[in-house]
């Protein structure tokens, strides 16, 4: 191989999915340097000390420029403050690219704030993560083998597009594209719908009297279940926020769904329950089957 693809890369939020991207790129040769852009200086020392950055600032501008990708890691809460603040440090050959969990407001954001570095925006999201979050939590290997979308819009610059996506090739994940609400749409079902699902159980239950004899009892099921109510409550706070339109169809939708098994349950429609459990079984063992790309967020 030649060089690296990019000679200095910023990283704006190292937390989970920055700093593992960081890490990740580091480690298969793709960029010289990585520059941290956050708001903590001690988690940000924190992040040199753990090898994911080589230096960092609290200065958005000052991180951009002279870097040749900018990547976006913040919850989407803080994209568009972040991409005001950084823009008028980017170069003019800077691609910037962010991870988002839902993609048509993150666009909105860049045009808004961009500028003239708009059509060098790739908009993307790596359908991979854990419940953790922070620094701490960041490891090289978190995408190799899960997907990322890339949400390109009609002004975004091919060759801008293509090193993004030679960037998470590289890292061994596979690139798909497709448009930001189709992907809002995706993943308010695959993803967004089963953390409100998880939070809101979890939050009931812990509600009831005998919440402490129920979690003492609790078993597997319920365990992975319940795991992704474990997620940062601030970046799932930004995802219904961001995402709301698809993410209310979902939830009507399951309410229905939720409507109709509980019928069945009152009137004891073994047949009606037996049926839906068996199509429901079915379509799982499916997408879980290896190469099904079944993978999911967190
Ligand atoms: P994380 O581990 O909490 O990291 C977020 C980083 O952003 C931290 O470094 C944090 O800095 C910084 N930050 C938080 N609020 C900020 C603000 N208002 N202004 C500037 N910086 C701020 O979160 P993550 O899981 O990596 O998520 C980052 C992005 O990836 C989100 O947009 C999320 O939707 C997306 N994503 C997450 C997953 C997942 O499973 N976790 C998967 C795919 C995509 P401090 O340490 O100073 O707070």
């Amino acid at each position: 191989m030649s060089g690296p693809a990019f000679q200095r890369m910023a990283v704006a939020g190292v937390g989970l999915i920055g700093g593992s991207l960081a890490l990740a790129a580091r480690a298969v040769g793709l960029c010289a340097e990585v520059v941290g852009i956050g708001r903590r200086p001690e988690r940000l020392a924190r992040a040199v000390e753990l090898g994911v950055v080589d230096r960092w600032t609290t200065e958005p501008a000052e991180g951009a420029a002279g870097a040749d990708l900018v990547v976006l890691a913040v919850p989407l809460g803080a994209m568009r403050a972040l991409m005001e603040a950084l823009a008028p440090g980017l170069g003019p050959e800077a691609v910037v690219t962010d991870v988002g969990s839902a993609k048509a407001a993150v666009v909105t954001d860049a045009r808004l704030t961009l500028g003239a570095a708009f059509p060098r925006f790739v908009p993307g999201h790596p359908i991979a993560g854990t419940e953790r979050s922070g620094v701490e939590a960041a490891f090289a290997g978190l995408f190799r083998g899960h997907r990322v979308i890339l949400t390109p819009v009609a002004e975004t610059e091919a060759g801008a597009l293509g090193r993004v996506r030679a960037l998470w090739e590289a890292l061994g994940a596979t690139v798909v594209e497709m448009d930001p609400s189709r992907h809002d749409r995706i993943l308010a079902a695959t993803s967004h719908l089963p953390h409100l699902l998880a939070y809101a159980l979890v939050d009931l239950l812990a509600g009831l009297d005998e919440r402490e004899e129920i979690f003492a009892n609790a078993a597997g099921g319920f365990r992975d279940f319940t795991r992704i109510a474990s997620s940062d409550p601030v970046m799932w706070r930004d995802i219904c926020l961001a995402n709301r339109e698809a993410l209310v169809a979902m939830l009507d939708r399951y309410g229905e769904a939720l409507a109709a098994l509980r019928a069945a349950v009152e009137a004891g429609d073994g047949a009606a329950l037996e049926s839906l459990f068996a199509r429901a079984k079915a379509a799982r063992d499916a997408c879980a089957a290896p190469g099904a790309g079944g993978e999911g967020q967190a």
